[in-house]
């Protein structure tokens, strides 16, 4: 990260440790203005111009920066108490205390950054971050704090915390915990239920574009396994709409698991993502 951060403006890490050092002094974060819009394109083309949290595509173009949010993970400046939702009754979530203060010291990390769209950061996210273990604002290394916080949320660069792939899959164009453990199983759930993900009134949009994931992929498979034509194109948008960098990946590779399992039940699968397509489309 820091090498690519480096190469796209070679004087950011240096003005960020300054920044930091000052936070660490003060004990809190504070400052005029901040300076990690500069590196947003980074993480933009790292994440392949889609958002962090809910898989949707957002604008790859120089002037649409403005869809994405840079994303402090850990917030910054103050923890707020997430309204928890009755479906996660029993769910253990550690409380945050009256004015729990932010991660100052990540402010600056690039491993507490990630972008996303404007529903997933203003809306959801906001200054929320709930854990099942302790809070440690003094804290600077985010591996010790996963160990540390116990994060329900999952950090999706690099290769520190889990896949969302391994925590939970998608039923047609509904994600659904794959319940590993118990542990596993309320992260998935506090997943799904913080973003929404599963929420087809307020995330329409999302499961429109899964639908259409979805509708794709039948018609390539058919094609080439019914008919046995493997067309160049065919091949390389099945590729692309697979890939881990793809929009709604994790909606397209259930669906891909399904289909070489069971072709009747992907039949199903394809002709209810079809029609909920129908009734939504004007
Ligand atoms: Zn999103």
């Amino acid at each position: 990260m820091n090498r690519k951060i480096d190469a796209y403006n070679s004087t950011w890490l240096q003005r960020a440790a300054m920044r930091t050092a000052e936070f660490r002094n003060a004990g809190s974060y504070s400052e005029r203005s901040s300076i990690w819009s500069e590196i947003k394109p980074v993480y933009m083309d790292i994440q392949n111009y889609k958002c962090a949290f809910c898989e949707k595509r957002l604008s790859g173009e120089e002037i649409g920066t403005i869809e994405h949010d840079i994303e402090h993970f850990r917030p910054k400046k103050k923890i707020t108490n997430w309204k928890i939702p009755k479906s996660l009754n029993g769910v253990p979530i550690t409380k945050a205390i009256r004015n729990q203060p932010g991660h100052h010291l990540l402010a600056y990390n690039p491993f507490n950054y990630t972008t996303s769209c404007k529903p997933c950061n203003s809306i959801l996210k906001k200054n929320n971050f709930p854990i099942e273990g302790q809070y440690d604002v003094t804290q600077a290394s985010v591996i010790s704090l996963i160990r540390y916080e116990l994060p329900y949320l999952l950090y999706p660069l690099g290769n520190f915390d889990k896949n969302p792939e391994d925590l939970f899959f998608f039923v047609g164009i509904h994600p659904v915990s794959k319940g590993n453990s118990l542990r596993e199983e309320n992260r998935a759930r506090v997943t799904i239920e913080f973003f929404k993900l599963n929420d087809h009134v307020q995330r329409k949009h999302l499961f429109i574009q899964r639908a259409e994931t979805i509708l794709a992929l039948y018609r390539i498979m058919e094609t080439i396994v019914v008919n046995g034509i493997v067309d160049e194109e065919d091949a390389k948008e099945f590729a692309n709409r697979t890939s881990l960098h793809a929009p709604h990946a994790n909606c397209a590779r259930s669906f891909m698991i399904l289909y070489k399992n069971d072709r009747d039940e992907a039949y199903r699968v394809f002709k209810d993502a079809q029609k909920y397509y129908n009734s939504v489309s004007k």
